[in-house]
Parts: structure tokens; C-alpha cells; sequence
């Protein structure tokens, strides 16, 4: 999880949809707006690319019963099907870091290595922890088979992405003058590509090795 800029103006199907009975609160304004903003990424596993995005309430609305929260727009958030699912747990409820307002990355570690992904709170701070328990939820809890599938995608493409950012790491260490991979690792570490938070942290981690990286981590 990543901080995510979200435009300030709420999309306009929110106010129309807001006054109806059984309003919507994922018309195609609001989907194009949180893609755009979430680098069509989910928010909490940073799977990019979704064939199946859907619109997550950060704080629940219980079925509508707390209202106001429905056609929020800061309380909308864009995440796989995999990710909302898990999240739908009354433990996750009101505990998640909200990443447009807060930095993730300043409560959370995410790691992966060796196959695994760990992921820990580095504050004290419920959120984090919560937060933490479900980011390693969506790459981990394999107790259905269809949760066994998406997990396995899920880690088979951020093993995938953390062997492309190595790669481009040994060139640039063989070939520190070269702006060609400079380039490349300056839109791998940005916060809008996929998985970002783990490549951003591999980075932070072994920054002795990497001092001429850190500006792309700010
Ligand atoms: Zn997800």
C-alpha cells in the first residue's frame, strides 16, 4: 500500500445518485476517477491493471445504514475483488490506514523475499497493525480454493516485478552513468506502478547499496 493523491472534486454521479433511493455509488465516472487516481491499481494488494475493479467503502456502511459514508467520495476506494473480499471481516472495520490521507509507508513495512511476503506495522498504532494483517491476508489466506488461485496470482506477479526491478538493478550497477536505467528504475520505485510499496521497500532496505536511488523513494 502506497499514498494515493486522490482529485479533490467528487465525480458528479455521487450528488445525482446521493438524492435517489437505491442510488449508485459506481457509476462510470467515479470507476474512470479512483482508476486514474489509484493508478488502476488495487489499493491494498497494488495488483495492477484490473479486468474486474469494484468500489471499496473504507469505513462500512452496515447495508446503508450509515448513510453519509455511501456516496462519500473520500471514503471510496479502488481494489480487486480478492482484496474487498477479505476485507469485508468485521475485525478490518474502521481499522484500515486511510491511504489518501495518511502515508502507508511510514506505518507499514512490505517485504518480499525468498517466495514470501511480510508485511509489518512499524508504529504502534491499530490501523497499522489491521492494515498490515490484511495486506499479508491478500498475498497469504489461502482457505478456499479460489482464495488458493488468487494468492498464487497475486505473489506469481510481484515475484515477477521484484525479478524485473533486480535485473534492473545489476545493469544500473554495471552502468551507473547510464540514464537508460535510471529511467527504468525511476518509474519502478514511482508509487504508481505495481506492487510499488514492496519495490520501494526493497530499496529502503538495502540503501547502503543503492545511496543514488533515494531521491526516487521521496
Ligand atoms: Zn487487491
Amino acid at each position: 500500500m502506497v499514498k494515493i493523491d486522490r482529485n479533490p472534486v467528487p465525480p458528479p454521479s455521487l450528488e445525482v445518485e446521493k438524492q435517489k433511493s437505491n442510488g449508485l455509488y459506481n457509476k462510470a465516472d467515479v470507476i474512470q476517477q479512483l482508476k486514474e487516481d489509484s493508478h488502476d491499481k488495487c489499493y491494498i494488494c497494488e495488483l495492477g491493471g484490473l479486468s474486474d475493479p469494484e468500489v471499496e467503502h473504507l469505513r462500512p456502511h452496515h447495508g446503508r445504514k450509515i448513510a453519509e459514508r455511501v456516496f462519500d467520495w473520500n471514503n471510496l476506494f479502488y481494489v480487486c475483488p480478492h482484496c474487498n473480499n477479505l476485507k469485508k471481516e468485521a475485525k478490518y472495520d474502521d481499522k484500515i490506514i486511510d491511504c489518501c490521507v495518511d502515508d502507508p509507508e511510514e506505518m507499514l513495512e512490505q517485504c518480499y523475499e525468498n517466495g514470501h511476503v511480510k508485511v509489518h506495522n512499524i508504529v504502534n498504532e491499530e490501523c497499522a497493525i489491521m492494515t498490515a494483517e490484511l495486506i499479508q491476508e491478500s498475498f497469504e489466506k489461502c482457505n478456499t480454493g479460489i482464495r488458493e488461485a488468487a494468492c498464487q496470482y497475486r505473489i506469481d506477479r510481484l515475484a515477477e516485478s521484484m525479478s524485473i526491478l533486480y535485473k534492473i538493478l545489476e545493469n544500473h550497477k554495471k552502468n551507473p552513468d547510464s540514464k537508460r536505467y535510471m529511467k527504468s528504475l525511476r518509474f519502478a520505485l514511482s508509487r504508481q506502478s505495481a506492487f510499488a510499496a514492496f519495490k520501494r521497500g526493497y530499496i529502503r532496505k538495502h540503501i547502503v547499496d543503492y545511496p543514488d536511488l533515494e531521491e526516487f523513494l521521496a
